[in-house]
């Protein structure tokens, strides 16, 4: 079954190495991490291995730099409350730009994938890595370009890596700040840390008894940690594997798509192999899904990972898709379950219930 689920961007399921290594956590060990009993020095001992891995899937200096999160959207939403009238780009999650627009935030310029250069000083610019409809990795050399001025356009700079981390080596793209979230890379759900390079911080975001270094109290949930911790390691390991496979099964669902005609591809010449973006003219995206979902495979409309309206796609809309080619939308995610085996089968079920629904729908 998890071969034909196509809807990784969305959530992963769960890899077996890191339920193995969640599940003594769940059974047999309860400590809090706060007690300075023996149960509760193990309990420490484990978070702080989970960190020591997370701060290695950043390339983070220090580990003390990965602070857990319920999420991308917590750590997104925390952000946005530490800084005056933040800047975000036009491909952000809503968990970026919804909090960033309640703070007074404004969004940037751009001209396609590229964002224009900034109208005046910024304190944060938020700019996703890799966007979750369509895999695209934006230019923000505009703004931030590493050999010209760093930081010229912004004092700081946010970038979301759900999409991203463990998925793509991130030395190459600097950041202050870094959010992302475990279930999108095989882990648990409801854990996500921020990346917070060089210890700046924004305000506490919750307050109590000062765990996580005083800036988001709360007795930490140790086993979802453990499995976060796992997933980066396991992530680490197998990237260029992943990224193969992830490659050949994209490869495979076009292949499969040929013969269609009136198709297009939402891509961007920078774009990651995890993630495929096609419109079909004319076509409603939620009947595609559903059939195919009847036939064992799931994909996603749209950014059917935020919410479940079968609204055309904003960001396919901003980037000037017009309406007749955004409803026809699918989002095609692959991960490590994926095989080729099965890329090419939805590849085929696809081009053969695009045809039939046209044909249904008089075209
Ligand atoms: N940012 C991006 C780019 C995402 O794809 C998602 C999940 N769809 C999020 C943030 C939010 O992640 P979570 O729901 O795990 O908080």
């Amino acid at each position: 079954m998890r071969d034909r689920y196509f809807d990784n961007a969305s959530t992963t399921p769960l890899d077996p190495g890191v339920w193995a290594e969640m599940e003594p956590w769940l059974k047999d060990e309860w400590g809090n991490p706060s007690s300075l009993h023996s149960v509760g020095r193990r309990a420490a001992a484990a978070v702080e291995v989970a960190r020591m891995r997370l701060a290695e899937l950043v390339d983070a200096d220090d580990p003390a730099e990965i602070v857990f999160t319920s999420g991308a959207t917590e750590a997104n939403n925390w952000l946005a409350g530490g800084h005056p009238q933040p800047v975000f780009s036009p491909y952000e999650h809503s968990s970026v730009e919804a909090p960033f627009r309640a703070a007074g935030g404004r969004m940037a310029e751009a001209h396609g994938w590229t964002l224009a250069s900034p109208a005046g000083p910024t304190s944060l610019l938020s700019v996703v890595l890799v966007n979750n409809e369509t895999g695209a990795i934006p230019d923000l050399r505009a703004w931030f370009d590493p050999d010209l001025d760093p930081g010229a356009g912004a004092d700081r700079l946010h970038r979301d890596l759900t999409q991203a981390a463990g998925k793509m080596p991130l030395h190459d793209h600097w950041y202050d700040f870094g959010s992302f979230s475990s279930h999108k890379l095989y882990g648990p759900k409801g854990i996500g840390a921020m990346h917070l390079r060089g210890g700046s911080a924004p305000a506490p975001m919750l307050k109590g008894g000062g765990q996580e270094m005083g800036l988001r109290s709360g007795t930490l949930n140790v086993p979802a940690i453990v499995g976060f911790g796992a997933a980066a390691a396991i992530a680490l390991e197998r990237m260029g594997e992943d990224r193969s496979l992830a490659a050949d099964c994209r490869e495979a669902v076009l292949e499969g798509l040929t013969s269609v005609s009136d198709l297009r591809l939402n891509a961007h010449t920078q774009n990651s192999p995890f993630i495929l973006s096609v419109s079909f003219l004319g076509l409603e995206a939620q009947p595609l899904a559903e059939e195919l979902d009847a036939q064992g495979f799931q994909v996603s409309t749209g950014a059917a990972c935020s919410s479940r309206g079968t609204e055309p796609s904003l960001l396919l809309s901003r980037l000037g898709l017009s309406d007749d080619w955004n409803r026809g939308t699918v989002r095609i995610s692959f991960g490590r379950f994926n095989t080729r085996e099965a890329a090419e089968r939805l590849g085929r079920c696809m081009a053969e219930a695009v045809d039939r629904l046209r044909r249904l729908g008089g075209r």
